[in-house]
């Protein structure tokens, strides 16, 4: 039988949450055994999670918890750490470190819905960090809607020697998209293994050479694309898109959350079409309501990156194959996308491991 003394502990332990969640580790059955030998005290925990660092601030609350029980002299937490299993789609694909040997960092841009200016951005923030100094690379994985043979204005077809494809060079960075392969008008149904397949090939087909960055423009929603891509390569950061209103703002949560669940650290998120400055009487109209970006991330706990007004240039620039930021270097434009570059940048930084660079 527990002794009072044990049944203290296991009460402490209850105020303890899961770092992110509202339950405490007693309710989610972390708690394996408590244990009192005279007043010195021994909890086993063991959890499921690919999160050492939630699992070693839950270990490090639990000893403060059970040392500020009255009674108790010393603590000995044991933690036991499993990997969750992984689901079929997961165990399909691999991550192959030979992919992409020389690029240092994969950032994805990604959105939980379509039309969000999520291409806009991944072609305005690559060519601002190469702006920036920085070796970029753009690859379009948006295999449902190409959109970077029309942002940057290509039209030919990349140079293949049979075995790899050239991307081409544009504003100072690297660029490949599916769209360059792909004929106009045609529309591809793709399956499960097609998507990945594709991605795989646009990774290690590609000859990336050296690259500080490379941006990938990731398809919409959380599907097979983004799965494969996280499950490929290690991705060092991911940013979301999002427009201020309600519907997308869910979406973008859901993108959040998928990537948070194979431990992608999201930098933050960007509201596009924030407001409509108008050019004649200068009074902003915020078209999409305001401030649903900066709220989202604030209830999600991700930083605000910040917000790009909706601009008749922005669209005006995609279509004629030039981003903003090529044709307004210096403005609002350019020193939103140097925020965003900037805020990478630092989140790279912070989290730079050695492993990052696949050698
Ligand atoms: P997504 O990749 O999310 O589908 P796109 O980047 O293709 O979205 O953008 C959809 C359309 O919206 C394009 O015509 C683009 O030029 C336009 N657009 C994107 N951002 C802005 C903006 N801030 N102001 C005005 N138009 C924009």
């Amino acid at each position: 039988m527990a002794s009072e003394l044990e049944a203290q502990v296991w009460d402490a332990l209850k105020s303890i949450k899961y770092p992110g969640m509202s339950r405490d580790i007693v309710s989610f059955g972390f708690v394996r055994g408590v244990e009192a030998s005279g007043s010195t005290v021994t909890v086993e925990l063991e959890m499921s999670t690919h999160n050492p660092e939630a699992a070693d601030k839950v270990r490090s609350e639990a000893e403060a918890a059970v040392v500020a029980v009255p009674g108790v002299t010393a603590a000995e937490v044991r933690l036991q750490v499993q990997q969750p299993p992984r689901s079929a789609a997961q165990q399909a694909v691999s991550r192959d470190p030979r992919l992409i040997p020389d690029v240092d960092h994969v950032v994805a841009v990604a959105s939980g819905k379509g039309g969000v200016g999520k291409s806009t951005v991944a072609a305005n923030l690559a060519v601002r960090m190469a702006q920036l100094g920085s070796r970029v690379g753009l690859l379009d994985a948006d295999i449902y809607g190409p959109s970077m043979p029309i942002m940057f204005g290509i039209t030919e077809r990349p140079r293949t020697d049979g075995q790899t494809l050239e991307p081409f060079e544009k504003y100072g960075i690297k660029v490949m998209s599916l769209g360059f392969l792909l004929e106009i008008d045609t529309p591809v149904i793709w399956r499960g293994p097609m998507v990945m397949k594709a991605i795989e090939q646009m990774l290690g087909q590609v000859d990336w050479g050296a690259l500080d960055y490379l941006i990938v423009d990731l398809p919409p929603g959380t599907g097979d694309a983004q799965l494969t891509l996280t499950q490929k390569v290690p991705l060092s950061a991911a940013v979301i898109v999002t427009t201020p209103q309600d519907v997308a703002l869910i979406d973008a949560r859901k993108g959040l959350a998928m990537f948070r669940k194979v431990n992608v650290p999201v930098v933050g998120i960007i509201e596009n079409m924030s407001g409509f400055v108008c050019p004649h009487c200068g009074e902003e109209t915020h078209v999409f309501k305001q401030g649903g970006g900066e709220r989202t991330a604030e209830v999600v706990g991700t930083p605000f990156l910040g917000s790009i007004p909706l601009d008749p240039a922005i669209v005006a620039g995609g279509d004629a194959g030039e981003p903003i930021v090529v044709s307004q270097q210096e403005g609002p434009h350019a020193d939103a996308f140097r925020r965003i570059a900037e805020a990478v940048a630092a989140e790279v930084g912070r989290r730079s491991r050695p492993k990052l660079k696949i050698v």
